[in-house]
């Protein structure tokens, strides 16, 4: 039996999401832009979903939900749309976003907009004192994200996104919520944040769905132009199954939190202090940090990431060198060199990650599998 620690690659489908796609396929496979009454049912399913979500992410305007084919879609169109929806010509990203909202940020310079990077300390924090401030460019868009998919810190984003109100007033936030999802209150209000971008996936969804939760007055520019669905946000027959099997998802995973939280807690405290107490050299990053229960970032100094990740995966265990997303990429991760690791440290780090169907006991018994293989190494 594999033991699956990759789930901030890509997590399980909850059971609850699993039926609800089914019976949403049987029931109302329907294009729901139509008139007739097959279609209405698929509409009335959609728009149901939409105020669920609405209502999960602190919003009683559920026409502010807009779904999406995926996280990185949602991200886009939070860089991209709100930027464009803006006079200002400036934005500031943290350095450890992910690449969905790194390269949708760097995309638009080549039309003559600005970005700026905001540094971390070592240990994966934004420092809210470094949020772009005085004599520059007003923001139009800045973008820091709930927590890190690769280390697993969580961001003061209500705290940058006061600071970066007082200095560009009518700055617009966004804040990718996608791995923190499982376990911290999101809501526009929790968060402080305009805009939020979610993934279904990455809480027990189906993969190829994501959302964006606008705030009041938020001026979004579409960037998939078509039949004018989602309120002219986002073009594209509805997929109507996927968004009620997210919401089915989103919902059982806000009312887990707690429990996600120790469960996750408890596997990844156990896999952590394992393997520090077999492996003295192994470090664990950002450990003092803030950080999401569900992933551990360890560095096994001299060790080769690929090697050991290749022997786990012949013991049956899964985990990660890196972030998913861009495996089966040799540069290093951005994040690590954000932190100051040199190529040669980021090399030798891998990723553990828990998810709302670990059992009991991984933990231990893949910190017993990594320190069988470190010792035949
Ligand atoms: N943002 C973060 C923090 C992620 O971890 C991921 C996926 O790894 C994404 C965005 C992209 O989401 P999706 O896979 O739905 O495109």
């Amino acid at each position: 039996m594999t033991i699956y620690l990759d789930h901030a690659a890509t997590t399980t489908i909850r059971p609850v999401a699993l039926e609800a796609l089914e019976d949403a396929y049987v029931r109302f496979d329907r294009n729901a832009s139509g008139l007739h009454t097959e279609a209405r049912k698929a509409k009335n399913a959609l728009e149901e979903a939409r105020e669920r979500a609405a209502s999960l992410l602190g919003t009683d305007r559920p026409h502010d939900i807009v779904f999406t084919g995926s996280g990185t879609e949602a991200d886009n169109l939070g860089v991209i749309g709100a930027t464009l929806g803006s006079d200002h010509k400036a934005i500031a990203v943290s350095a450890i976003e992910h690449k969905a909202v790194l390269n949708a940020a760097q995309s638009l310079t080549r039309f003559g907009y600005i970005v700026e990077t905001i540094p971390v300390s070592t240990s994966g924090v934004v420092p809210v004192d470094r949020v772009p401030s005085g004599e520059r460019p007003q923001l139009a868009v800045i973008s820091v994200m709930a927590a890190n998919n690769e280390i697993g810190t969580i961001q003061s984003v209500r705290e940058i996104a006061d600071a970066a109100r007082l200095a560009s007033p009518g700055v617009v936030v966004h804040t990718d919520a996608v791995q923190a999802f499982n376990s911290q209150t999101v809501t526009l209000e929790a968060t402080g944040a305009d805009l939020i971008s979610l993934s279904s996936h990455k809480f027990g969804g189906p993969k190829g769905v994501g959302l964006l939760a606008v705030g009041q007055g938020v001026v979004i520019e579409p960037m998939i132009h078509g039949g004018g669905q989602e309120a002219g946000r986002r073009a594209g027959t509805y997929n109507v199954a996927g968004i009620v099997a997210m919401v089915a998802a989103m919902e059982a995973a806000a009312g887990d939190r707690a429990g996600f939280r120790d469960r996750t807690r408890a596997e990844r405290d156990a896999l952590e202090s394992a393997i520090v107490a077999g492996f003295p050299g192994a470090t664990v990053t950002a450990r003092s940090a803030d950080r999401l229960p569900h992933i551990s970032h360890i560095r096994f100094p001299g060790v080769l990431a690929e090697d050991l990740l290749i022997r786990l995966d012949l013991a049956g265990i899964a985990a990660a060198a890196g972030s998913a997303c861009q495996s089966g990429a040799v540069e290093p991760s951005h994040v690590l060199s954000a932190l100051g690791f040199t190529d040669e440290a980021a090399g030798e780090c891998i990723r553990f990650s828990f998810g709302w169907d670990t059992n009991q006991g991984e933990g231990w018994r893949a910190a017993r599998a990594v320190l069988d293989i470190l010792s035949d190494l």
